[in-house]
């Protein structure tokens, strides 16, 4: 069994980027899916939960998540417990933050952008869905308002954007390139033939360079969900049937 998840040597407390490695899920969701609405066996979900908290040194009761909906709103989770009893989503949102020690945030993903961010200074972490709709929504730059609001200076921000659908595999629209490219600029967009592909991934890092944290402090994962099948759940890869990884930080500084 290889390890459950990828981690940014930027970060410096536990986190992780959750591939498709080391779970009980079969089929199409082999085998660490983390995704209870996608059609798998929830008793599957739950013991792939079981092996990401075990695996991540926290327990269950301590992570929080949301009912993403490809908005720009951020919550911050309270306190949980030390038991192993995954709680229920702590509300509809795309990014979520937490100041209680021992205690983890995570988001969801299959193909979309996940962003972490480590506030070493303020002791704060905070996890961030961006799919195309929330990248244009900057719901990146919302969560580092949100860390802002609590006291952290951007510029100490540690980032981790882990893997996620590149430019190698994410042909848009014209309409949606044409978009992208007024809002963050031409090179977010790489036009081969009459196909255009939309780097989601600089487009997230431009929305946190704009809210002032510093491009040394971001570390972006080149990996591709779509081009490794071995790795990753593609949402577009896979036409929609398929599991979901979540990318996770804990408290722990
Ligand atoms: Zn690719």
């Amino acid at each position: 069994m290889g390890s459950l998840f990828i981690t940014s040597a930027l970060l410096p407390v536990p986190h992780g980027f959750a591939t498709r490695t080391g779970g009980v899920s079969e089929g199409r969701f082999a085998s660490l899916n983390l995704g209870f609405t996608v059609g798998d066996v929830r008793e599957r979900v739950e013991e792939n939960y079981r092996r990401l908290a075990a695996a991540a040194g926290a327990p269950l009761g301590s992570l929080h998540l949301v009912k993403q909906v490809h908005g720009d709103r951020v919550l911050q989770a309270g306190a949980g417990e030390a038991s192993q009893a995954l709680r229920p989503a702590i509300g509809d949102a795309d990014a979520l933050f937490t100041e209680h020690a021992g205690n983890w945030v995570g988001v969801s993903t299959a193909d979309c952008v996940p962003v972490l961010l480590v506030d070493p200074e303020g002791k704060r972490v905070a996890a961030v869905h961006s799919g195309w709709r929330g990248t244009d929504a900057d719901v990146s730059a919302r969560a580092v308002d949100a860390l802002v609001a609590r006291g952290t200076r951007p510029e100490r921000l540690l980032v981790a954007v882990g893997p996620c659908i590149q430019q190698c595999c994410y042909v848009v629209s014209p309409e949606l390139a044409r978009h992208f490219a007024t809002r963050f600029g031409s090179d977010v967009v790489v036009a081969r033939g009459d196909e255009f592909r939309l780097d989601l991934a600089r487009a997230v890092v431009l929305t946190l360079r704009r809210v002032g944290v510093k491009v040394g402090n971001m570390d972006v994962l080149q990996e591709c969900t779509s081009c490794d099948s071995s790795r990753f759940f593609s949402h577009r890869r896979d036409t929609g049937r398929t599991g979901r990884h979540i990318n996770f930080v804990v408290h722990r500084f």
